[in-house]
């Protein structure tokens, strides 16, 4: 993967300037007619996050849909057209979008591309054990960490618009007000959860930030990325402990296919131990748009719902 950081924020500024003033026309019909910079997120938490910050001041187009996987995803001719007349690119980086490098590097040359990861200190986020010098990418999963990508989503939008910066800064500021809020409510849910069912089995390891800050310990099936497949002897070692743990309850995520979790719960059950799929978790993508489940608000609420009721 290559090792360019991306981070071009301050480089860019006067060229950014210039751009600025032309009204955005990708001609995807995404837009709804509206003027302003043309801002492209690739997951919908970084798409909701500049569309809160920037409001009717830009367009900001997701590339990746409900349900899409971002370790697999390959952008359509559209979404590189959309890319390629975007002004600001937004993406998670930490190598979330597997099949993205290359794509991100080329457009990087004519226009700024960020990834909100890489601001968040390294010392923070979780060194994955058997790759080296590489991080966990799902920092979303932990509100705190993930308000840290207020900023440079900020610095971003107001390098675009400078003429509006304290409109954005006024917006950002409620941005973050809501996601330390939103942080204290998960911290509480979780903590109402028995100490011996304080366990959190889904289809792919996305879940260890949000277990390292909310106290929950979190097994995986799949390791961190979906790339590679589930292996046999991963699904045996699952299957013992859900059955020596009676543990009541596992998850399913919205944007890995079910089946391997279904048969966990099918191998479970021949031994005896009935648990149950205790929901869909929205772990890589969000809800469709328009739902509460759409935002990264709701996301994360009926996530941490769904969790405490199956294992209260
Ligand atoms: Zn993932």
């Amino acid at each position: 993967m290559d090792k360019k950081r991306l981070v071009l924020v301050g480089l860019m500024l006067p060229v950014l300037l210039v751009s600025a003033c032309r009204p955005a026309a990708d001609g995807s019909g995404a837009d709804g007619g509206r003027e302003g910079p043309l801002v492209v997120a690739t997951t919908g938490m970084i798409g909701d996050l500049a569309s809160k910050i920037a409001g009717e001041r830009a367009t900001v187009v997701t590339l990746m849909a409900t349900g899409v996987d971002p370790h697999l995803f390959r952008p359509s001719e559209g979404d590189v057209r959309r890319m390629g007349s975007a002004d600001l690119i937004l993406y998670n980086g930490l190598h979330l979008e597997g099949k993205m490098g290359e794509i991100l590097s080329r457009m990087a040359r004519g226009r700024l591309v960020v990834a909100v990861g890489d601001v968040v200190p390294k010392s923070e986020l979780r060194e994955l054990s058997g790759f080296q010098g590489q991080h966990d990418p799902h920092l979303w999963f932990d509100v705190r960490l993930w308000s840290q990508t207020v900023g440079p989503v900020l610095e971003a939008l107001t390098g675009l618009m400078p003429e509006h910066g304290s409109e954005l800064q006024a917006r950002a500021d409620g941005v973050l007000a809501g996601l330390l809020e939103l942080d204290r409510w998960v911290e509480e849910q979780i903590e109402g959860i028995p100490a011996d069912r304080k366990i959190l089995v889904t289809a792919h390891d996305a879940f260890g930030y949000f277990g390292d800050r909310y106290r929950i310990e979190v097994v995986g099936l799949q390791g961190i990325s979906t790339a590679a497949e589930a292996g046999l002897q991963d699904m045996d070692r699952l299957v013992d402990l859900i059955v020596e743990r009676k543990i009541p309850a596992v998850f399913v995520e919205s944007s890995v296919p079910r089946r391997s979790i279904e048969s966990v719960v099918a191998a479970c059950h021949s031994r005896g131990h009935q648990v149950l799929i205790g929901g869909e978790l929205f772990s890589d993508a969000m809800g469709p748009a328009g739902t509460e489940e759409g935002t990264y608000d709701g996301m994360v609420r009926h996530n941490v719902r769904t969790i405490a009721e199956a294992l209260r």
